[in-house]
């Protein structure tokens, strides 16, 4: 069957942000055939292609003159079960979070942690997707991704991927791997990590000394709706900096001026800033031009509250870099794919 293709579709819909740009063309895909179709078609007539899933990591500042391709794939299945070790693969266009619950509800651990993310299955290991101390490369088993030079499908182990702090082989090839499905190594018995942030605490809070993978994953669901806004409330793209990594030199002198630096040291010897603390000592925390803002309660997540454009949040962004370069020293790189 021959896809439907609309012209001057409107993108509100299809980013967190919501910011109204316009697809010249936009279409969908929901198996490797309509994806392979939508290419074929899309170089025959020598349109470029712009993949996208749930839309929340990227800032999109101008009109797409392209083909939008929207991942509309489903599936999930178990490949593999020893009794402990379950490997799992879903569809690249299923939905993250219900992926995530429904593995929690089959007793399979190793997600609890990214419970809530937005997006897709086959988005997350663009960027490596992280949260609360696990990130998509602690649970990988691998994924198979089409590549759009050659149109040949290769499988993608652990190495191949290159994952690094938000970062993988995908992000740095922009454009050239297609992810299809990708496949989890989950676990019967659960290695819980809970030292990060509030988890423990919010636990024992709520009475729990002992906590399923189940109640990880509720926990770290209500500390998030606490956290961060809701795009279906309030457009953003979560964290919009990643948080730096600079040298050990480079922080005393930061902390000579200011003592409460939140710095973590690596084990290369450099230090991660929290960017988000950076933003907040500079004064953005909250800042308001326009409809575009830095959040009340978030200083590292910009947002839209309603008319902004894709522009003026990215001038409001680089604004904040070129002020937090001024005062610190510190280069603040963004997160989400900038279109
Ligand atoms: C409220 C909020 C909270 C968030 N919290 C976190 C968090 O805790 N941790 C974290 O890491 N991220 C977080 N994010 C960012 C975002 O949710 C993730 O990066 C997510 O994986 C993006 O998925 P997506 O399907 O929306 O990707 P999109 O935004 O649609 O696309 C992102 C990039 O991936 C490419 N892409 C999408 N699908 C494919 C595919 N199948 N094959 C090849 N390329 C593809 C796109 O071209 C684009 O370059 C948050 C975002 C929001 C709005």
């Amino acid at each position: 069957m021959t896809a439907v293709w609309q012209e001057q579709v409107s993108l509100k819909a299809y980013n967190t942000f919501g910011i109204d740009v316009k697809a010249r063309y936009f279409t969908q895909a929901h198996c490797d055939d309509e994806v392979r179709e939508a290419l074929a078609q899309a170089r025959q007539r020598e349109l470029a292609v712009q993949v996208i899933g749930g839309g929340s990591n990227l800032l999109l500042t101008r009109d797409i003159d392209a083909v939008v391709l929207h991942m509309a794939s489903r599936g999930r299945r178990v490949l593999s079960d020893d009794g402990e070790r379950v490997v799992v693969e879903a569809e690249a266009g299923e939905p993250w979070h219900p992926f995530v619950q429904w593995s929690l509800a089959q007793g399979y651990c190793g997600l609890e942690n990214l419970s809530l993310i937005p997006g897709t299955v086959g988005a997350a290991p663009m960027q490596n997707v992280g949260a609360y101390g696990v990130e998509v490369k602690d649970v990988f088993a691998g994924l198979t991704a089409l590549d759009r030079e050659t149109g040949e499908l290769r499988d993608f182990d652990l190495e191949a991927c290159a994952f690094g702090y938000r970062d993988s082989v995908f992000k740095r090839n922009a454009g050239r791997w297609l992810i299809l499905r990708v496949r989890y190594a989950l676990s019967r018995t659960l290695r819980a990590h809970l030292d990060y942030g509030p988890v423990r605490q919010r636990l024992l809070e709520q009475g729990v000394e002992q906590p399923s993978a189940q109640a990880i994953s509720d926990a770290i669901c209500s500390i998030r709706r606490e956290k961060l806004p809701d795009p279906s409330e309030l457009g953003n793209a979560g964290s919009f900096f990643k948080n730096p990594v600079v040298s050990a030199g480079l922080v005393e002198r930061i902390r000579a001026r200011y003592p409460g630096v939140v710095a973590y040291p690596q084990a290369d010897g450099q230090v991660k800033l929290a960017a988000g603390w950076l933003i907040e000592q500079a004064g953005w925390k909250g800042y308001r031009e326009g409809d575009a803002g830095v959040h009340r309660l978030q200083s590292l997540v910009l947002v839209n509250y309603g008319q902004a454009s894709g522009a003026q949040v990215y001038a409001l962004a680089q604004r904040i870099q070129a002020d937090i370069l001024e005062r610190f020293g510190v280069e603040l790189e963004m997160e989400p794919n900038l279109y």
